[in-house]
């Protein structure tokens, strides 16, 4: 029998964070019998979400990657193709690109947003272009809240004629240039898994300017059934469709998608202010291009000047009972990934190695935060 230590209760890197209202549309959804197939909520959902971005088409799916998974199929990946994503990102945005049996090829990152380098892939496209193996697609990932570089990553994609797809899982509320990203490759997709910036449990949503596109995908999602009376198909379909309850939790938040970006932003600034002072620690920086939502705020460590490492940092904030976890392992670094070829990564390689995402959910107490603070400032040059 050891001593009890009275923990304090745990802070959470990004937990769900619910408005109240979503009982309503729930239960709406019970009273009414409709808790499948798809129905009424699932279409508003669609619709709301399709102005919220801006974007004219719209389709609710059951997760961010089986979006990204249609969108591919919609882009022409199959067997044997080469598809161009970024390298620091999460698993899900490179896994459906080996569903099809196509391969990644891992792009490194720029300093500034920490996305995709757009003169990395230019030069990688011109190349390719010489040598005759265009990549079938390009996906390209916005991190954190933050959109890429996207007028020259869509640019270079355009001169060649190569879909680009946005996995855009993590930046809802975001702009570029005052667009929304996601809405300007060929297809957007956004997740509302649980750690997301609005949630709806789990689900996602796939986007585009392209009715056809998004029409074959709606069928495909669905088990690919042709128009006929009895069950007729003539390709693979998928049982990829959002249900009608889940759809009701996601109106709910989209609702207050505006203020849960402005909670993360407040977040973001009182870390910024409360850890200002601390050598050898920075910021992920805000790139001039648009609104970073701070989903997650993330910070980096350089060892020598603040004194100890990320991981050092990381576990003694569990100690405390608080969470924090280490930014994207870029995927070239991945074992399952090993044998993927790869344009440079560096810049991604020294994210991963210094960068710790700090606990951001929109529901966290300045007390919360305090004590986060307090955990850092305990680490700095001890
Ligand atoms: C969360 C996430 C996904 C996957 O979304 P799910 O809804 O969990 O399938 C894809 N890409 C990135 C960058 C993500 O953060």
């Amino acid at each position: 029998m050891g001593v009890t230590v009275a923990r304090r209760p745990r802070i959470y890197l990004s937990p769900p964070h619910l408005s109240g209202e979503e009982e309503k549309y729930v239960r709406e959804a019970l009273s009414t019998n409709w808790v499948a197939p798809l129905g009424p909520h699932v279409d508003a959902f669609e619709r709301e979400f399709a102005i919220t971005v801006g974007s004219p088409y719209a389709l609710a799916v059951s997760s961010g990657t089986a979006g990204l998974h249609l969108a591919l199929i919609e882009a022409g990946v199959g067997p044997g193709d080469e598809v161009l994503v970024s390298t620091l990102t999460f698993a899900a945005s490179v896994n459906p690109i080996c569903y099809l049996g196509a391969r990644p090829v891992f792009v490194d990152s720029e300093p500034l947003s920490w996305n995709m380098d757009p003169d990395l892939l230019q030069e990688e496209l011109d190349k390719r272009a010489r040598e005759g193996r265009l990549p079938k697609a390009v996906i390209v990932v916005h991190l954190y809240g933050q959109s890429a570089d996207l007028d020259p990553i869509a640019a270079a994609c355009a001169n060649y004629e190569i879909p680009l797809i946005e996995d855009a899982a993590e930046a809802l509320g975001s702009t570029y240039k005052g667009r929304s990203p996601g809405t300007v490759g060929l297809a957007g997709v956004y997740s509302f898994n649980g750690n997301k910036i609005i949630t709806t449990s789990g689900g996602g949503m796939l986007v585009s300017a392209s009715e056809v596109l998004v029409q074959h995908a709606r069928k495909l999602a669905t088990q690919a059934r042709d128009p006929a009376p009895h069950y007729e198909h003539s390709e693979i379909g998928y049982n990829y469709r959002m249900s009608n309850i889940l759809a009701g939790i996601g109106r709910a938040q989209l609702r207050v998608l505006h203020d849960r970006v402005q909670a993360r932003r407040r977040n973001f600034e009182y870390y910024r202010r409360a850890l200002a002072d601390l050598a050898g620690l920075s910021f992920q920086p805000e790139a001039p291009w648009g609104q970073h939502t701070r989903w997650l705020t993330c910070v980096l460590i350089e060892p020598d000047e603040f004194g100890v490492d990320r991981e050092t940092v990381r576990q003694a904030l569990e100690l405390e009972n608080i969470e924090s976890r280490p930014v994207w392992k870029p995927m070239h670094m991945q074992p399952v990934f090993r044998d993927c070829p790869r344009v440079r990564g560096e810049v991604a390689e020294s994210l991963f190695r210094h960068g710790l995402c700090l606990p951001s959910g929109s529901n966290l107490t300045e007390s919360d935060l305090c004590r986060v603070v307090d955990a850092i400032r305990r680490c700095a040059r001890r």
